[in-house]
């Protein structure tokens, strides 16, 4: 394999600069602590001038103008760079925010760019409509780019959620300034490269790193963005909101937090199956996922053999090298959230909680930040480990008699990302479905998803859809136009 070069100076207008004041911050590997290279601190003089490029963009039309099957093939091969340089963006991604390499190459890469291949190919088959108002008019209802679109993403699935948002948002049109996150910005500047070598014109996709007050902030503030498309924490979420109404009340799209609960009835068709999905959703990526079912409420009848069988998988999920191929858990991203997920092992411990499985740091002789895969058993709805959201691999286990009370359970969180419902009985599964306040309920699997469907949340996960071809209502403008029509006959 060739050597993998990491530069970590920002992308503006078609090119890598570092930030105006030269600062930069460290990328530290979660997987044994070594510093990777140093990055660009961005700030507000680096935002203005993202923005400024991507508006110039904007308005030559040197994007938008290209016609939707030119815009599509950019995009195609833009994806098609991400695969090629899949084993390069795979091994970047694991040392940068420790998920295993397996995952990184197999999810992350082909996820990716399966989003942004997607995208493109829908953008030549979207018709606009025309509205059947009476025949003295003629009513188009078209759709246009918003125009400069701000993407702020977390680090969890670094390059999954920025294609969520750039592909949407550069197929219809848009120019782009993504603001990564600082725990893991290296695939981003990449990516940028790559959609310059797909034709993707110069200044219509910048990047520009660094944290979240002194560069998302200014991204989110700017009078000049039109769109800012967020993935983060439901409290970062609710700032955007904030600085998107007191700037110029730009269009604000939030993917937030999630506690999700995974209902499992007595009568559930295939235990061993849902023994499998309680476990290894909540420890794969190393339990930071947003859609994680981090609640398990389980029908107190089967309880004692559901948690036998669930803590002999534990074996299996032990973290080890994320470099390994065969590892399935690797390490959390940095070492505040090492700190924060040992914290909360702490709190649920003593707020009397039954720790059944794991509930330590592990590996600590390689200088890398790793947890066990941990249980909690008789955990009650007022526990913290029960409303928030802890994004480690740490999984809270309740218990109920009943359909009301698993759905009075399940919906007593400020979330409502995800929830799933494991039952034979068809009125049980669509009843509690029907229910359940989530944006997504899973019935008898968890672990089903395509880009095909929508991605969001209810309540504080947060406001709008990725994925889908709901996402391009986030990077869009409707516009009426009226033709008056005095017809002669
Ligand atoms: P975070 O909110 O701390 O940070 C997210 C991004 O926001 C980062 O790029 C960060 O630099 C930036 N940021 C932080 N403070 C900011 C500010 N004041 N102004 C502007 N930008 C700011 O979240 P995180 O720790 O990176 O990610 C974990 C969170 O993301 C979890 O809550 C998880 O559930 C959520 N998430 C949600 C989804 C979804 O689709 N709903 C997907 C993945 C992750």
């Amino acid at each position: 394999m060739t050597e993998l070069k990491f530069d970590g100076r920002a992308f503006i207008n078609g090119e890598r600069v570092a930030a105006r004041d030269e600062k930069t911050f460290s990328c530290i590997s979660p997987v044994d602590g070594r510093v990777l290279t140093d990055v660009a601190r961005c700030g507000v003089a680096d935002i203005d001038s993202a923005v400024a490029s991507a508006r110039a963009a904007f308005d030559d039309r040197r994007w938008r103008g290209k016609s939707p099957a030119e815009r599509k093939r950019a995009m195609i091969k833009f994806a098609d760079l991400l695969l090629a340089h899949g084993d390069e963006l795979a091994m970047m991604e694991t040392l940068d925010m420790g998920k295993p390499v397996k995952y990184s190459r197999s999810v992350d890469v082909n996820s990716a760019a399966n989003c942004l291949r997607w995208y493109g190919e829908a953008i030549d088959k979207i018709y606009d409509e025309i509205a059947p108002t009476p025949s003295t008019g003629l009513a188009l209802i078209t759709r246009e780019p918003v125009g400069v679109v701000g993407v702020i993403v977390p680090w969890n699935y670094p390059m999954i959620m920025a294609a969520w948002k750039i592909a949407p948002a550069l197929s219809s049109g848009n120019s782009v300034v993504l603001k990564p996150s600082e725990k893991s910005p290296l695939t981003a500047l990449r990516l940028a490269e790559l959609a310059l070598a797909a034709g993707i014109p110069a200044g219509v996709f910048n990047v520009v790193p660094g944290f979240g007050p002194e560069a998302g902030s200014p991204l989110a503030s700017h009078m000049d963005v039109d769109c800012i498309a967020f993935t983060g924490s439901t409290p970062v979420g609710k700032k955007i909101h904030v600085m998107a109404g007191q700037s110029n009340l730009k269009r604000a799209w939030t993917e937030l937090g999630g506690k999700s609960p995974n209902i499992v009835f007595a009568d559930c068709p295939n235990l061993d199956r849902a023994v499998e999905a309680a476990v290894g959703s909540i420890f794969f990526n190393q339990g930071e996922s947003c859609n994680a079912p981090s609640r398990l409420l389980v029908e107190e009848s089967i309880r004692d053999e559901f948690m036998s069988r669930a803590l002999a998988l534990i074996p299996q999920y032990q973290p080890g090298n994320p470099l390994d191929k065969e590892t399935v858990m690797g390490a959390i991203v940095d070492k505040v959230q090492l700190e924060n997920v040992l914290r909360y092992i702490e709190l649920g411990k003593k707020e009397g909680a039954r720790l059944v499985a794991g509930g330590e740091q592990a590996l600590r002789e390689t200088g890398g930040c790793y947890v066990q895969p941990t249980i909690f058993d008789g955990v009650t709805g007022g526990m913290a480990i029960a409303r928030e959201e802890i994004f480690g691999p740490v999984l809270s286990v309740m218990t109920f008699t009943d359909a009301a009370e698993a759905v009075q359970q399940a919906n007593d969180t400020v979330y409502g990302l995800q929830a799933a419902v494991w039952t034979r009985d068809i009125n049980k599964a669509h009843g509690v479905a029907r229910a359940l306040r989530a944006g997504t309920v899973h019935v008898n699997q968890y672990d089903e998803d395509d880009i095909t469907v929508p991605f969001g949340g209810f309540k504080q996960s947060g406001v709008g859809r990725d994925k889908s071809l709901h996402a391009f209502d986030k990077y869009t403008e409707t516009k009426t136009t009226w033709i008056r029509i005095d017809s002669p006959v």
